[in-house]
């Protein structure tokens, strides 16, 4: 294993290169869990759409994940149905509507510098309406896992006690069904757990035992909001470890124990309650695995693996 002064970097940039790269959109991914299946509440959703804008001919998003605007019904309406059945959540419609059968996706693509989504509201004419805000930054250069994240966030609601816990499933899911990067793991025969938790290793060597390093740990997992703007390197980071640590939850726990804990939870006791393990147990025994994580290639073979699949002169290094 390759450990070099400019691993972080490199790091980041592997990071930032599976972050926002992407071809073109595909046809759906197959679920890499193997996980489907369905349930008697999965629905065949309607999905109907609205813009805020023309974005489609205003803006060139040829060489982004959804370069045409069939091409982003098409995710979506792709997508709903990969979120339900891997993280089991069929049911996620009942308590605003249990008689919906459709979606309305209410779509804003603006100049913010990251995308977001609000609780799903009952709509009109008995439709569940999804508002969500993709961020130019995010769509053209060219990325795909903006919509697959954001998409999890309007199916799940915004209710997690825990800010990080909701962006680590829905980072979870947007490696899984994102439309390139489930192909790009597959390919390859990369465990994604693996490759999160490696790239999680070599942030967090550099800051272990600094002030930095414990605030950043100690955030993870946690009751409460943002620690960090999102556009920093620190917020890059959090997003990253509370990934790993969704991951390492699903790993060890089952996926249906972490939803509930995810959907059902109302604080750090409700860790013991779910999975029966203390937050302070559990955040421990993640931080010791991240600590003794041997990754199954090295982060120069990952870099290629990534350069190969999506084609571009990425990495910055
Ligand atoms: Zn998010």
């Amino acid at each position: 294993m390759k450990r070099r002064k400019k691993v972080l970097f490199a790091v980041l940039s592997l990071v930032i290169l599976l972050t926002i790269t992407s071809c073109t959109a595909a046809a759906n991914p197959a679920d890499p869990t193997g996980a489907a299946q369905q349930s008697p509440l999965q629905k065949g959703w309607n999905c109907t759409f609205h813009y805020a804008g023309d974005y489609w001919n205003c803006y060139d998003l040829s060489k982004s994940f959804i370069p045409t605007q069939s091409d982003f019904e098409t995710l979506v309406a792709s997508y709903i149905p990969q979120i339900e059945t891997l993280l089991g959540v069929q049911d996620w419609y009942t308590a605003i509507d249990a008689d919906a059968d459709t979606v309305l996706v209410n779509l804003e693509m603006g100049g913010t510098p990251h995308s977001m989504v609000w609780s799903p509201t009952k709509g009109s004419d008995g439709t569940i309406e999804f508002s969500i805000l993709l961020s130019f930054n995010q769509i053209k250069t060219p990325g795909d896992r903006a919509l697959a994240h954001e998409l999890t966030h309007s199916v799940l609601g915004r209710s997690c006690f825990s800010n990080s816990l909701e962006e680590g499933i829905c980072d979870y899911t947007a490696a899984r069904i994102g439309v390139n990067y489930s192909i790009f793991f597959a390919e390859n025969g990369i465990d994604i757990m693996d490759f999160y938790t490696y790239d999680v290793k070599a942030a967090l060597e550099k800051i272990y035992d600094t002030e930095k390093g414990s605030k950043m740990l100690d955030s993870i997992g946690r009751s409460g909001g943002y620690p960090y703007s999102l556009q920093t390197q620190d917020g890059a980071m959090w997003y990253e470890c509370s990934q790993s640590f969704v991951e390492y939850l699903v790993k060890n726990y089952g996926l249906d124990k972490t939803m509930q804990l995810i959907r059902e939870g109302k604080g750090e006791e409700d860790y013991q309650t779910y999975l029966g393990i203390s937050y302070e147990e559990v955040k421990e025994a993640w931080i010791a695995y991240v600590k003794n994580c041997e990754p199954q290639y090295t982060m120069e073979e990952y870099r290629k693996m990534a350069q190969s699949f999506f084609e571009v002169n990425g990495g910055g290094d």
